[in-house]
């Protein structure tokens, strides 16, 4: 048993059942998501024969890096984790200006099938546990305290839909901002999804303050059927409202994710109708060139087309941030993750 695959009662319920007063479930809790420990044998206000228990009983699911690259910068980390089955993941640390990001998966694989995504290009492997969500911001919260730092920011936007497993993807994240833990700020999460509407009606009752973001990326049904096959499920005009509904019950804007593909959605007609869906919408638009991956033929737009695109947004009084390439290939990583070892053939 993974110990961070427990919630906080969970874990006092275990506890409770083993025969240890109530106040232990709450030492662990802070051994976990405060100390960050690794080892029982660091628990010291633990009974030793409550460590040797849970020596015996549980594990701390903390995977190993087995790879990783550092970009010529030094800003942006991918690190490759293997899992306790052996299935691998990459995970993402970004240090911008004071912000610590990861970003993290929430499958190993994806069914959605987007035609330009390395990750939907492996096809789905298998759901992570919530414990397996939760490792991978605590992996970066260990390696920024050698730094003396903190993770401030977790974006669920590596492989795999966080829609498409919503529960351990949602106890994840109430796992990682419980106040007598590890204390991430509640609105400093992003949940980044594809746009299955009944996911986006779940998350909006909540009652978080997460930031959603669509990945978008055509605003004509007919682009978005071919880009994003979940489109022909929930369309836009149904994703749309589902938004709406989403800024109404959270007060948040919602990020419209959008990879400009030359010639494919970089187009004047795309920009148009991206700014017709937005009108009257709080919303903000999150432009990158496409990365480049084997099982695509599309090529990033170059740049006097972004700058075209980019005109027209500003026009119609869009706001948008364009991703530049810092950090280069790592950075653009986020979000197209697809494990070395599976490129290899592995
Ligand atoms: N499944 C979720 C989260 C993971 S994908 C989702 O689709 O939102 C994270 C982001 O990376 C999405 O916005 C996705 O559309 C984008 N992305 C995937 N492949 C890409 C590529 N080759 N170039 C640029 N962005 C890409
Ligand atoms: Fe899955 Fe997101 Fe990639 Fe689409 S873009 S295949 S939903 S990971």
């Amino acid at each position: 048993m993974n110990l961070y695959d427990l919630s906080f009662p969970a874990l006092q319920e275990m506890l409770a059942a083993w025969g240890e007063p109530s106040y232990r479930a709450r030492q662990l809790w802070e051994w976990l998501y405060v100390h960050l420990a690794t080892d029982f044998d660091r628990m010291t206000n633990l009974p030793r024969a409550l460590r040797e228990r849970l020596a015996a009983e549980t594990v701390i699911g903390a995977p190993a890096a087995v790879d990783t690259l550092v970009s010529a910068d030094g800003e942006t980390r991918k690190d490759l984790l293997r899992l306790a089955d052996g299935e691998t993941i990459e995970v993402v640390l970004m240090r911008y200006e004071r912000r610590r990001t990861a970003c993290i998966s929430t499958q190993v694989g994806c069914a959605m099938g987007c035609a330009f995504c390395a990750t939907g290009q492996m096809g789905f492997r298998r759901n992570l546990t919530s414990g397996e969500i939760v490792a991978q911001a605590l992996h970066f919260a260990r390696h920024l305290r050698r730094d003396g730092e903190r993770l401030t920011n977790v974006v669920l936007m590596g492989m795999g839909e966080p829609l498409a497993n919503y529960d351990a993807s949602l106890a994840a994240i109430r796992r990682l901002i419980h106040p007598q833990g590890f204390r991430l700020g509640r609105r400093h999460v992003t949940v980044s999804t594809v746009g299955l509407v009944p996911g986006i009606r779940r998350l909006a009752e909540e009652n978080l303050p997460i930031t959603l973001a669509v990945s978008l990326h055509a605003a004509t049904d007919a682009l978005r059927d071919r880009l994003v096959p979940v489109n022909r499920r929930y369309g836009l005009d149904e994703l749309f409202a589902a938004c709406q509904d989403y800024v109404k019950r959270t007060g948040r804007r919602v990020s419209f994710e959008w990879a400009l593909i030359a010639e494919v959605n970089d187009t004047a007609e795309q920009a148009q109708a991206l700014c017709a869906r937005l009108v009257g919408l709080k919303a903000h638009v999150n432009l990158i060139p496409l990365n480049p991956t084997p099982g695509y033929a599309g090529r990033p737009s170059p740049d006097e087309r972004i700058a075209a695109f980019t005109a027209e947004l500003r026009r119609c009084r869009v706001p948008f941030t364009l991703r530049l390439r810092r950090g280069g290939e790592i950075r653009a990583g986020c979000g197209q993750l697809r494990s070395r070892r599976d490129e290899r053939g592995g």
